[in-house]
């Protein structure tokens, strides 16, 4: 069995350029349409530390409209997850321009107590934006799919009641950050873990349900689609939070994620195809397939209409990870349940399959 989770990184540009109402209010505005015409729904991963900001400073007028516009995407059934680019923690804003603090690029790699810190005030961030004291967010993505070295951050996010993490993607590797998913590759669509994300671990605190990918030889990269909008953002290349590293690409095959913002359709659909027949050999076991897409990339919004058509017409359902961990994994419902956790995948839409 299959079912397809969407989600979506809420956030301007990694170096603090861009406008809210553009890059994330507008786009997400079509999006949640979109996905309300065939009743299914969305994982949100707002970035919470640069809405703090930009609320604390009025930097962007659109600040309130985004904090809007998530109460109304969680009251639709959405799931609101936490998304933290953390060298936002301590920027300052002079002059109209963000400064943001590039030794705090990953959190992961912070005394346990800054990540507590920086965790805890996102977190109420968002109680805050969402007017709901009791909000836990379910689900977790680091910024710049951070989540190496993992034992601390694992213990802070489960500390306050996260479940899941979405921020592997197997077979990934950054040696600037010192990002190695690749050992994940032996790994099974999802799996435990604790002190180290590549390592299952059954009695771990979180699950990992990773980023789909599949190992693809380096020139399928240069799809036109994925050029065409990494070309619409010169802007974002400049002071960018990952200076990119030629070693990182110098390899036969690369991690092509599951990218509903900048893959074509048929690129979709093939590797949904490979999940489908690998489902045929083994319908007993449920493989979510997390599809990853940036509010900054939206711009083809009829292959996304055009995706969801063409997982309905095959009975695969879009579902978000509260409603798959509470569903699907049967460890999961027998550890002790979170009140707000429950809350929030109860207020999923039920999956939309024909
Ligand atoms: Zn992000």
């Amino acid at each position: 069995m299959i079912s397809v989770i969407f989600t979506l990184d809420y956030e301007i540009y990694g170096n603090g350029q861009g406008s809210l109402e553009e890059l994330a209010l507008e786009p997400t505005r079509r999006l949640a349409e979109i996905f309300k015409e065939f009743a299914v729904p969305l994982v949100v991963f707002a970035e919470a530390i640069e809405l703090a900001k930009i609320k604390e400073t009025q930097s962007d007028p659109a600040i309130s409209a985004i904090e809007q516009q998530l109460r109304s995407l969680r009251a639709a059934g959405h799931e609101i997850a936490l998304h933290l680019h953390p060298w936002w923690a301590n920027a300052h804003y002079e002059k109209g321009t963000w400064h943001l603090d590039w030794t705090e690029r990953n959190l992961c790699a912070l005394p346990a107590a800054r990540i507590e810190e920086v965790v805890a005030g996102a977190v109420s961030y968002l109680r805050c934006a969402l007017a709901d004291p009791l909000y836990t967010p379910h689900s977790y993505r680091g910024g710049l799919w951070l989540m190496q070295p993992t034992q601390n951050m694992a213990r802070v996010l489960s500390r306050h009641g996260i479940r899941v993490d979405s921020s592997v993607f197997k077979g990934g590797r950054t040696r600037a950050l010192g990002l190695d998913y690749r050992p994940a590759l032996r790994n099974g669509s999802d799996w435990r873990f604790s002190s180290d994300v590549n390592v299952p671990d059954n009695g771990g605190p979180l699950w990992e349900i990773p980023i789909y990918t599949e190992m693809v030889p380096f020139w399928r990269m240069l799809g036109r689609k994925r050029l065409r909008i990494q070309r619409k953002m010169p802007e974002a290349a400049n002071g960018a939070p990952l200076p990119r590293r030629w070693l990182d690409f110098l390899r036969f095959r690369y991690p092509q994620k599951l990218d509903f913002c900048r893959m074509t359709l048929p690129e979709l659909a093939r590797m949904v195809d490979l999940v489908r027949q690998e489902d045929r050999r083994t319908p007993e076991v449920f493989k979510p397939v997390v599809s990853i897409g940036h509010s900054k990339d939206l711009v083809d919004f009829d292959t996304i209409t055009t995706f969801l058509d063409w997982l309905r017409k095959r009975s695969i359902s879009v579902i978000t990870l509260g409603a798959l961990t509470r569903d699907h994994f049967p460890l999961f419902r027998a550890t002790p349940p979170h009140p707000e956790t429950d809350g929030a995948s109860r207020a999923a839409p039920a999956m939309a399959s024909s």
